[in-house]
C-alpha cells in the first residue's frame, strides 16, 4: 500500500507540512489516539506530541475522552474541532449554482442553490456566486473571519496558471475568464478553483476517510462527463491541470459534438445528447430545458419505462467503455460514480457500467474493478470545492494557520 503522502517527515523546517498531515490524519479517523497517530504518520513520538500540543492550543484539535481499555493505560482520543473554522464551496454548472458551508470535520453545515441568472455573462455569474457565498455565511451565523476561503468548482477546461475558466460548454461567449480572481475580489476572501470532476474526487476522498484512501477514479456525470483521478492518495491534475477531461475522447461513431469534433464521448453522454436520443426513440419530453427533460427521462427509467431505460443504458455503455480504457491505463481497481445526472438512476447506471467494465477491462484476474456509488450525492462538486480549501496545499489561510 502506497501511503507515503500521509506520512510526515522528521526533518526540521517542515513543521507546517507535518501539522497538516497530523490534522488530516486525525480528521480522516474521526477519533484517534496519539500512539496510533504516530504509527500512521511515522513521526517520532516527540515530534507528534509537540504538533498535537500546538494544534490543541490553536483550537483546531481537542481531546475527546478515552479509548476502551485494552488492559493497560487507557488512551486519550483526539478529534478535530468541527467549529474551529469553515470553508465555502461553490459549484457553477450550466444550470445552477450550488453552495455549501463545510466545517473542519468535513460536515455540511448549510447548503443553498440558485438558478444561473438569465444573463449568464461572467460579471452576472460572478455576482451570483458572491451572493450565494454571502447568503451561506449569513445564514450559518458564523463569523466571516472563521471562513478559511472559498473553493470554486467549474466545468473544464481550465487554465490554472492564470486562474481562468476556458470557454465552458453551455456558457455562451465566455472565452477565457479569470473567474477565481473576480470572485475573490467581490467576496474579499481567498478563492481556489478546480474543475468539477477533480473537486468531486477530492470531496469524496475527504468524506470517505479510510474507504477512499489509496487510488480511485471518480466519474462525475453532470451536464457533461469528466473524471477526477486520485493516485496513492494524491489528486492527479496533470501538466496543464486538465487531467480527466474524458468528455472529448473519441468513443467511436461520427456523431457531432458541441466542441466541433466528431465521435466524442459527450456526443453520446451529455444530458443534451441523451435527451436527443430519447426524442429520436419516440420519447416526448415535456420539460422546457435540457435539465428538466433529462430529469423526466430519469424518472421514467426509474419507474421501469423500457424506452427510457434503453436510452440510459446506451449512454452508460459508452461511459463504461471509456472508463475501461481509463482503468487499464491507470491500473486502478476502484471507480466511483457520482454527479447530478445519476439522480433516480444511480443503480441502473452503475449496473451497466460494472457490466461493461467486467467485460472490457484488461487482466481482470489481477485487478477486478469495483464500481461504487459516490458517498456525496448531487452536491459533490460544491462539497469538493469546499474540501479544496481544507486541503493545506491549496489554501493560503489554512497554510498560515498551520505555521511555517
Ligand atoms: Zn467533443
Amino acid at each position: 500500500m502506497a501511503q507515503a503522502s500521509w506520512q510526515g517527515t522528521n526533518l526540521p523546517r517542515v513543521g507546517g507540512f507535518n501539522r497538516a498531515v497530523v490534522l488530516d490524519t486525525i480528521r480522516r479517523h474521526g477519533e484517534i489516539s496519539r500512539v496510533e497517530l504516530a504509527q500512521h504518520t511515522r513521526l517520532t513520538a516527540q515530534t507528534m506530541s509537540n504538533i498535537v500540543r500546538a494544534l490543541i492550543a490553536d483550537g483546531l484539535v481537542t481531546e475527546n475522552g478515552h479509548a476502551p481499555s485494552t488492559g493497560g493505560k487507557r488512551r486519550v482520543l483526539l478529534k478535530v474541532v468541527p467549529d474551529a473554522y469553515s470553508s465555502v464551496g461553490l459549484h457553477l454548472d450550466p444550470e445552477r449554482i450550488t453552495g455549501v458551508l463545510l466545517d473542519m470535520a468535513g460536515g455540511v453545515r448549510i447548503r443553498s442553490t440558485r438558478r444561473l441568472p438569465d444573463d449568464a455573462a461572467p460579471p452576472a455569474v460572478a455576482a451570483a456566486l458572491a451572493r450565494t457565498l454571502q447568503q451561506l455565511v449569513r445564514r450559518s451565523g458564523i463569523d466571516e473571519s472563521r471562513v478559511l476561503g472559498v473553493g470554486l468548482a467549474v466545468p473544464g477546461p481550465l487554465d490554472p496558471a492564470h486562474r481562468q475558466v476556458l470557454s465552458p460548454p453551455n456558457l455562451a461567449g465566455w472565452g477565457a475568464v479569470p473567474l477565481a480572481d473576480i470572485v475573490a475580489e467581490r467576496a474579499g476572501l481567498p478563492v481556489v478553483m478546480d474543475n468539477d470532476a477533480t473537486a468531486a474526487a477530492i470531496g469524496e476522498r475527504w468524506a470517505g476517510g479510510e474507504h477512499r484512501s489509496g487510488s480511485f477514479v471518480y466519474a462525475y456525470w453532470g451536464s457533461g462527463v469528466g473524471i477526477g483521478v486520485v493516485l496513492d492518495d494524491q489528486v492527479h491534475r496533470g501538466v496543464s491541470g486538465n487531467a480527466g477531461e474524458i468528455g472529448h475522447l473519441n468513443s467511436g461513431g461520427g456523431r457531432g459534438c458541441h466542441c466541433g469534433r466528431r465521435g466524442c464521448l459527450e456526443a453520446h453522454c451529455s444530458m443534451r445528447a441523451i435527451v436527443a436520443d430519447w426524442r429520436a426513440a419516440g420519447g416526448e419530453p415535456t420539460g422546457t430545458s435540457t435539465a428538466q427533460s433529462y430529469e423526466e427521462l430519469c424518472r421514467r427509467a426509474a419507474d421501469g419505462d423500457a424506452g427510457a431505460v434503453k436510452v440510459l443504458r446506451q449512454a452508460a455503455t459508452k461511459l463504461g467503455q471509456a472508463l475501461a480504457t481509463v482503468v487499464s491505463v491507470l491500473d486502478v481497481d476502484r471507480v466511483v460514480l457520482g454527479g447530478p445526472a445519476l439522480r433516480h438512476v444511480s443503480d441502473l447506471v452503475r449496473a451497466q457500467v460494472s457490466k461493461v467494465l467486467a467485460k472490457q477491462v484488461w487482466a481482470p484476474e489481477v485487478r477486478p474493478v469495483q464500481v461504487s456509488p459516490a458517498l456525496i450525492g448531487e452536491d459533490a462538486g460544491a462539497v469538493g470545492a469546499a474540501s479544496l480549501v481544507l486541503d493545506h496545499a491549496y489554501s493560503p489561510r489554512l497554510a498560515t494557520l498551520l505555521g511555517p
